[in-house]
This record gives C-alpha cells, sequence and structure tokens, in this order.
C-alpha cells in the first residue's frame, strides 16, 4: 500500500519563498545568512500550525546548505539538504521539550555540544516546546547559552514564551509568529486543491479558514478530513455535515424572525438543531460570531467585513446599531452560563427569545435622559411637582396630589390638546411632533429620541410625566434583569 501523507507534510514549505505569512522573520533569516551573521540562539515563539519548527527547520536546511542561491534558498538536493528533509542528519538533532525535559537530557546535550559536526558546517540543536523543560535543565542549558561552542546553533520554538526563564530569552534573537491570515490559507489551499486536480467552492475554504484560527497547519488537518469525506467538489454544505457545523440559513432566519417579532421561532430553531443532533455549545459560538459580524456591520461600515461575510450586508438591516451591540454584548456574558446550566436546551431557547424580544427593548438610559429632559423643560411650570404634596398618598402616585390623579380620569388623546393653551411652550422646546408611545419609539442609530412637543394642558402634562415615571422603573426592572 502506498504511504499517504498528511497534507501539513506533503504541502510544508521547504524553501522560505514557500512560508506563508511570516515576511518580516523570513527576510531576517535570508539577511543573517546573507551577510553570515547567524546568532548562535534563536528563539521563535507562536501559536500553534504557525510554523515555528518549519522556520528553524528551514534554516538549519540553509545553515548548512551546500549550494545556498544566490537569495539564500536552500537547494534541497545535495546531501545535506536530503539528509535534513529526511530526518537522518547527525548534525541537525530535533528535541522534543515535553518528553525530554529533564535536567539529564540536557546534560547530554551539553556532552555532545563540543563536538564538530559530521558533514555540515553547523551542529544545530531544534528544541520544540522549550517552555516545557524543568528549572534546572533551563540552567543547565543556561552554562551551555553563555558560552557555546562556535560550530554549535540553538532554535527553540514555543507556544508560551512566558514559560521561559528571562536569562534565556536575553540569549537568543526572538522571533513572534504572526497567526496566518484567513486570505493567505485559503490561497494556500486553493493551491493545494489545485494540484490534487480537486474542484472547490470558495466558501467552503473560506470557512476552513475560519475554523482553523490563524493555524495553517489546522487548515491543512482539516482539508485532509473533507478530501477523505467527498469524493467531487469540496462543498461549503460538505465543511458544515462534516465538522457537525449549523447551516448559516439558520442564522439568517433568526434575522428574518427578529425584524418580524416572530418569537416561536427560538423554539422552532432549538427543535431542528436538537432534532439534527448539533451540539449547542458549537451552535452558540457560531451565534455569537453572527452576532458579532452584524455589530462590525454596524459600528465599522460594510467595508469592514471579510470577504466571506459580504452577505452580512443584507442581513445587518434587520437592526439597529444599538440592539445588534446590546445582543453582542447579552451572549458574551450568557456564554460562561451555558456551561453551568442543567438544561442547555432550555437556556438556548431563552437567549433566543430574549434577543428575539429586543427588538422592542428601549435602553434605560433613553428613558432616564428623556425623563430628565421632560423634568428640565417643565420645570417651574406645574408648582404642584416641586411642592411638598398636602397629604400622605399612596407610594404609586407619590409625584402627584391626589387632586390631579382625581383630575385625570378619562385621560384624553394627547393630539386633541387646545393649541391655544394659556400656558406658553418653553422656548426650546419647538419640534413639532407629538409625544411619542413608548412602545414603537424604538430608537435609530445613533440613539435619539426626538423632544416631545410639550402638554400645554398642565392636568395632561402631570399625567404624562407620571406614565414616563412608571414606565422607567417597570423597565428598568424588566428588562435589566
Ligand atoms: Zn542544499
Amino acid at each position: 500500500m502506498k504511504k499517504y501523507l498528511v497534507l501539513a507534510r506533503k504541502y510544508r514549505p521547504q524553501r522560505f519563498s514557500e512560508v506563508v505569512g511570516q515576511e518580516a522573520i523570513v527576510t531576517t533569516l535570508k539577511n543573517a545568512l546573507r551577510f553570515e551573521k547567524v546568532a548562535h540562539a534563536y528563539l521563535f515563539c507562536g501559536s500553534r500550525g504557525t510554523g515555528k519548527t518549519t522556520l528553524a527547520r528551514l534554516f538549519a536546511k540553509a545553515l548548512n546548505c551546500e549550494n545556498l542561491s544566490t537569495d539564500c534558498e536552500p537547494c534541497n538536493s545535495c546531501p545535506s539538504c536530503c539528509e535534513i528533509m529526511n530526518g537522518q542528519s547527525l548534525d541537525v538533532m530535533e528535541i522534543d521539550g515535553a518528553s525530554n525535559r529533564g535536567i539529564d537530557d540536557i546534560r547530554a546535550i551539553n556532552d555532545t555540544v563540543g563536538y564538530a559536526p559530521t558533514s555540515g558546517r553547523y551542529k544545530i540543536y531544534i528544541i520544540d516546546e522549550v517552555h516545557m523543560l524543568t528549572k534546572e535543565a533551563f540552567n543547565a542549558l543556561l552554562k551551555t547559552l553563555e558560552e557555546p561552542p562556535e560550530k554549535a546553533k540553538f532554535f527553540f520554538a514555543t507556544t508560551e514564551p512566558h514559560k521561559i526563564l528571562p536569562t534565556i530569552i536575553s540569549r537568543c534573537q526572538r522571533f513572534d509568529l504572526n497567526r496566518i491570515l484567513p486570505s493567505q490559507i485559503v490561497a494556500k489551499l486553493e493551491e493545494i486543491a489545485k494540484d490534487l486536480s480537486r474542484t472547490f467552492e470558495v466558501e467552503a475554504l473560506q470557512k476552513i479558514a475560519e475554523l482553523s484560527d490563524g493555524a495553517m497547519r489546522d487548515a491543512q488537518s482539516l482539508f485532509d478530513q473533507i478530501l477523505c469525506f467527498i469524493e467531487g467538489t469540496i462543498t461549503l454544505g460538505a465543511v458544515n455535515q462534516v465538522f457537525g457545523l449549523i447551516s448559516q440559513d439558520h442564522f439568517f432566519s433568526l434575522d428574518q424572525a427578529f425584524s418580524e417579532y416572530r418569537l416561536g421561532y427560538a423554539f422552532e430553531l432549538v427543535e431542528t438543531l436538537f432534532q439534527a443532533g448539533k451540539d449547542l455549545t458549537h451552535f452558540f459560538s457560531q451565534l455569537i460570531e453572527h452576532y458579532r459580524l452584524i455589530a462590525v456591520v454596524k459600528t465599522l461600515g460594510e467595508g469592514a467585513l471579510p470577504p466571506s461575510a459580504t452577505i452580512y450586508q443584507q442581513t445587518a438591516r434587520h437592526y439597529t446599531q444599538a440592539q445588534s451591540l446590546y445582543i453582542l454584548e447579552y451572549l458574551i456574558q450568557a456564554e460562561a452560563t451555558l456551561s453551568k446550566t442543567l438544561s442547555p436546551r432550555i437556556f438556548v431557547e431563552g437567549t433566543l427569545l430574549h434577543i428575539l424580544r429586543s427588538k422592542h427593548r428601549i435602553p434605560v438610559e433613553v428613558l432616564v435622559r428623556r425623563l430628565s429632559e421632560l423634568e428640565t423643560a417643565w420645570k417651574g411650570q406645574i408648582p404642584e411637582l416641586s411642592a411638598p404634596p398636602k397629604k400622605s398618598v399612596p407610594e404609586s402616585t407619590v409625584l402627584l396630589p391626589v387632586e390631579h390623579v382625581q383630575e385625570m380620569q378619562p385621560r384624553p388623546p394627547l393630539q386633541k390638546m387646545d393649541p391655544a393653551s394659556s400656558v406658553p411652550p418653553p422656548a426650546k422646546l419647538t419640534k413639532e411632533s407629538q409625544p411619542t408611545p413608548l412602545t414603537q419609539n424604538i430608537p435609530s442609530e445613533p440613539v435619539t429620541l426626538p423632544l416631545p412637543e410639550p402638554i400645554k394642558d398642565i392636568k395632561h402634562r402631570s399625567h404624562y410625566d407620571t406614565l414616563m415615571r412608571f414606565a422607567a422603573v417597570e423597565l428598568e426592572g424588566s428588562l435589566r434583569s
């Protein structure tokens, strides 16, 4: 049976020009080769799958290559290059710091470091996951790093540089590798797909890039899995199926339900997920990502969207900026509770209901501001408001003297107010709009509410003010809970 090589190994960069996303580091390493200013220790830091050991191996290969090209690329054909590529070189030693972490392992290095290289120019030690070394091992290593033999080079790779002793770090040239951009990952996957003569939907590759979180190795492993699953064209549907992802259509339907205030969709969606056996935790992270993209459109504009998410220009129109930010904030807080809840299904239903209901949410700060505007505008025009009540009244009507409350029955519609009232409107309130009903006046962006026309009849003005105060108290209680 033919030996199968996983994509991450098969397409591992063998030349500096094939390294993706680390241009500055590649330039520095090439210049070190070109000007023969090679330090004796290098530290490659970065999250998983960004190319730390790949770069270390490439650099080692270039250092020992017998026919280095003019642009400092290893030839990949000389005996030294071939030995290193096959992992048979006696001069390049790869040590896994996680399983060789003790002082004895480092002593073994120290004992051999003085010997001359067998065939290459340098003796190179690549220690992966170097942060796993014990303190004693680090100290033993430090001795060698202080006065390394001329022909010895140390390349360290780590995902957690903060765990390495500062005295070690200060003796190394340190490189921090970038996460690889989704567009760069997509380009690499396209290259691989073409090389393997596979057809694909670009959205499928974009989804894989998104899932791999900036790690090329992860992207290639996921791609491997997809290639095994599907024989024909690689589709987004196949990617969703293999990784148990929820189709984006469900999220767009949620946006539609939001705009139509269709609360029942919360239950429908969770039922669909349950029937399909989807993982609710996974769904929740996708939900947060969905609202993050909507919030991005609403705050930064459509231009800030990644190429794979241009569809959000449409769906974001169902939300105001305030609504999108509120939902995103709510979801981030809710996510912490999801893992602790005893009934995740009910929790997710409740969360979706909360999202749908937030369509008619009025920010409490808007209500409070509006109240204070009303208070300022009408200050002094209702003497009863500032004067203490004449007799004790129930708490619910404490803002108005009892006789006012009695006078207010029944309440006439506000638009029928007498425009020729004897009370002149305050100078600063000149808007022509009617006082706006609370439940319909959802603030657009930026959040502003028009000032209501001053109510000229003193009886109605008091009534309106009382209602506003009640509304604020009621909503504060229900919306913040
Ligand atoms: Zn070579």
